[in-house]
């Protein structure tokens, strides 16, 4: 199919400019003003619609295969497409874990034939996730995975993680780290502090995160390898990094939806909605967080979409798994609240670089701008018709989200992936 998206305000190199773009052969043709639809093409009406190239997440899990009843390829990637996400980065903590270039490759086929969006996936770092040995990065890559995490678990042996880092780093793989020091966990299921006080739930103290950040810090100094954070959660983690860049280490950083729109303060009780790890920390890490985003500590979003069954998240804040859903609310939320709101903090543009090429810089991923030549990855929005969240609109399997019921700006009108139209909000075309 070809199209023409006619008259938006396409987000354009760091700038937001009225035009038209042309979508041939899966590729972007042409971008211009007053480009005329040819015969073959359908035309969409973009006025006043925000086109930006396809958001970026390099931190989802899919859950398939081994826990499809929480998702499968195809709904992960149908909601990320309803989110206005074209690339999605797929974590490897997947029953089997894809930990050898035959089960990397696997994965690759699967996301390929049942991915909606484009599918980017992660290999593990150590096999199976676990203490011991370190999965063959060079064979993985060649197998095509495209960078390494553990994420659910932080690697616990420095050891390990130094040997990770090098290796990672000689076959040219991003290490993306969840940070989480084990012997810090306490059994903890919400920020320690006030809140987990007046519930009486264990908490999870900032070391927990801090303890291991440190080291890494130290270890990605001493072999020189890129070290990607995954989402940052504290004030102190904030500073560390800061502190690490000014020093030239190469260390990158990313943030959650939910780590800058929510604190523990704002968990409403025994709501499992509220559960994901690491946790809502407080109203200090979380404005900590926002200034680190603007200045440059944190250089991306990313939503840590983790899906779970309704049964699950019923069991409280003690006895529900820890995750919340975010590729359908990342876009919206953080517009109407950070860019919309009565006291906007970011710009559009800022907003839109996070989630789009600052991602695929830390990822070295060849996406997130819109060029003549590129692969027709579009996404457009609506900023100005307000809309409720509801659970039973999500595409994703996973309703388990806090963002439920908020009225927001910003919906995704549709979603182009190598220009093929993969989602529309049912009015979009004209
Ligand atoms: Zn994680």
């Amino acid at each position: 199919m070809a199209y023409l998206l006619k008259n938006g305000q396409v987000y354009l190199e760091h700038q937001l400019v009225t035009c038209d773009i042309r979508i041939q052969n899966g590729k972007i043709a042409a971008l211009g003003t007053d480009l005329t639809p040819l015969a073959d093409e359908t035309v969409f009406d973009c006025t006043a619609k925000l086109v930006t190239p396809g958001l970026v997440d390099p931190h989802v899990h899919l859950r398939d295969p081994g826990q499809t009843d929480k998702e499968t390829i195809a709904t992960g990637s149908a909601a990320a497409a309803r989110g206005g996400f074209t690339t999605i980065g797929a974590m490897p903590n997947v029953i089997p874990v894809p930990d050898d270039a035959t089960k990397v490759a696997d994965m690759v086929q699967r996301n390929t034939e049942n991915g909606l969006v484009h599918i980017l996936q992660f290999s593990s770092i150590t096999k199976n996730r676990e203490a011991g040995d370190l999965v063959d990065f060079q064979a993985v890559k060649q197998a095509g995975a495209f960078a390494v995490s553990n994420d659910g678990s932080g690697v616990q042996d420095a050891a390990t993680m130094l040997k990770a880092l090098a290796g990672a780093a000689e076959a040219g793989l991003t290490l993306a780290a969840h940070v989480e020091e084990d012997s810090l966990k306490f059994g903890g299921v919400i920020n320690a502090g006030p809140k987990a006080e007046e519930l009486g739930v264990p908490g999870i103290i900032n070391a927990v995160e801090t303890s291991q950040l440190a080291r890494d810090i130290a270890l990605s100094e001493a072999t020189g390898a890129h070290y990607h954070m995954c989402h940052v959660s504290t004030a102190a983690s904030v500073r560390m990094i800061r502190q690490a860049k000014a020093a030239g280490i190469p260390v990158t950083a990313e943030v959650t939806p939910h780590h800058l729109l929510l604190s523990d303060e704002m968990i409403p009780g025994n709501d499992a909605n509220y559960k994901m790890n690491p946790p809502l920390r407080s109203e200090a890490d979380r404005q900590a967080l926002i200034e680190g985003l603007c200045d440059g500590t944190i250089d991306c979003i990313a939503t840590d979409h983790a899906p779970h069954t309704a049964l699950e998240k019923a069991k409280g804040l003690c006895g529900s798994p820890f995750g919340i859903t975010g590729s359908e609310t990342a876009f919206d939320t953080l517009y109407t609240t950070f860019v919309q709101g009565a006291q906007p903090r970011f710009t559009l543009t800022q907003l839109l670089n996070w989630m789009t090429a600052a991602p695929a810089r830390c990822f070295n991923i060849d996406a997130g701008t819109l060029l003549p030549g590129a692969a027709a990855d579009i996404a457009v929005f609506d900023l100005k018709t307000p809309t409720t969240i509801k659970a039973d609109e999500f595409a994703s399997k996973g309703h388990n989200s806090p963002f439920v019921g908020q009225t927001v700006y910003g919906q995704t009108i549709a979603t182009f992936v190598s220009g093929k139209l993969v989602y529309r909000k049912d009015d979009a075309q004209k």
